[in-house]
């Protein structure tokens, strides 16, 4: 297939499957995103995920790495839809939010359960269950409140304000364009994400500044409707259009592209026991060979490899130690599959009993936060 055909085929869908068969297929006029890369020499602290590559691409960062250099206010804005558990995905999202918190950025995270209403049909009192775990995993995770704002859609007026006013700025076709043929409720939850975006630069939160909104991939479509809302709605708020930076989708543990919570088998949880994890990672698919003896001779493929995407995105803490297993363990056939997998769930184990253990001091906390009785 050529490259031209493979451009074509690439779908974005934040509310369906996207399909990316090769991510510098998103490099130029099409999608519009450009290379994150150049940008690494000029921070000074880069996180885990840029140096490797997992943050691949962004819209107008420079705004916010400027902001970043020259210690000038800025935001970081994004959140979770509260329709299962943290698993790996959700968890890269909050650790990008909290990195650009630590780096002097004032950090909006959103619990979307209007869009979980509204995509999963998930009543608000389930979903408030959720949030409340969903936040106190946050909060774990190093999120600290004192310099930042967890909100609910359904409970903040000032985005459900913004939904109502931004629905002037564009059209049915328009948003079919962008979303495909959706009911309403669809269309509504993304005129209310694009006002979680640009809820930073309201005057209540400060007015106008930088934003940079840390997501996976498959949510552009969103960054590409509100920076469209906020160049229209320019003149009466003087917003500043938002940047974002763009990670690559973390394969599931099946082996198909994305870990989605509607396939619990895709993924593990950070609530899960150490049972389930374990289980779950013993029978994930892998880029191995069918017999011990070919996988000696020729090596496996860490590309297609899921094991590998969770050293790679999270589990392995030194840059050094995934070169090593990439280069000279998995492709030189030096290791198993069944060896490579008992030594990450040796270190996913680790990391999840340590997160339960320190998630219970938390909760209360938590239930303060989203004002839960
Ligand atoms: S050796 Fe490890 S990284 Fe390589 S294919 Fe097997 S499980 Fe994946």
């Amino acid at each position: 297939m050529s490259s031209d055909s493979n451009v074509k085929r690439t779908k974005l869908d934040p509310f369906g499957t996207s399909i990316i068969e090769n991510y510098e297929n998103l490099y130029g006029k099409e999608f519009g995103i450009q290379p994150f890369k150049p940008f690494l020499p000029k921070i000074s602290n880069p996180a885990q995920s840029m140096r490797r590559g997992v943050i691949f691409g962004h819209r107008n960062f420079e705004n916010v790495l400027k902001a970043m250099n020259e210690k000038k206010e800025f935001a970081v804005m994004s959140g979770i839809k509260p329709s299962g558990e943290f698993h790996l995905g959700t968890l890269m999202t909050a650790c990008e939010v909290i990195y650009f918190q630590q780096q002097g950025g004032i950090a909006f995270y959103c619990i979307a359960d209007v869009e979980a209403y509204e995509d999963n049909n998930l009543s608000f009192d389930e979903s408030e269950k959720i949030a409340l775990s969903n936040v106190t995993d946050l909060l774990t995770l190093g999120f600290d409140p004192k310099h930042g704002y967890i909100y609910r859609q359904s409970k903040e007026e000032h985005v459900k304000n913004l939904a109502i006013i931004f629905g002037r700025g564009v059209t049915l076709a328009t948003m079919k364009a962008i979303y495909g043929e959706r009911h309403m409720g669809l269309y509504l939850s993304a005129l209310i994400q694009a006002g979680d975006i640009l809820l930073p630069q309201l005057k209540e939160f400060g007015g106008p500044k930088p934003t940079v909104v840390p997501v996976g991939i498959d949510q552009d479509p969103h960054l590409r409707l509100t920076r469209d809302l906020a160049f229209k709605f320019r003149k009466k708020y003087k917003f500043i259009s938002p940047s974002s930076t763009y990670h690559k989708l973390i394969k599931a543990l099946d082996g198909s592209p994305k870990m989605s919570k509607r396939n619990p088998l895709s993924y593990f949880t950070l609530e899960e026991t150490p049972e389930i994890i374990e289980k779950k990672i013993s029978r994930a698919f892998t880029g191995g060979r069918p017999s011990e003896k070919e996988q000696r001779k020729f090596g496996a493929n860490p590309d297609i490899c899921p094991i590998y995407d969770l050293y790679l995105y999270q589990f392995y803490e030194k840059d050094e130690d995934v070169i090593k297993l990439r280069n000279e363990e998995c492709m030189s056939g030096n290791l198993l599959c069944g060896e490579c997998k008992l030594r990450l769930i040796k270190i996913v184990l680790k990391f999840v009993k340590n997160h339960q253990r320190k998630r219970l001091r938390n909760i209360d906390y938590a239930r303060e936060i989203l004002s839960i009785a």
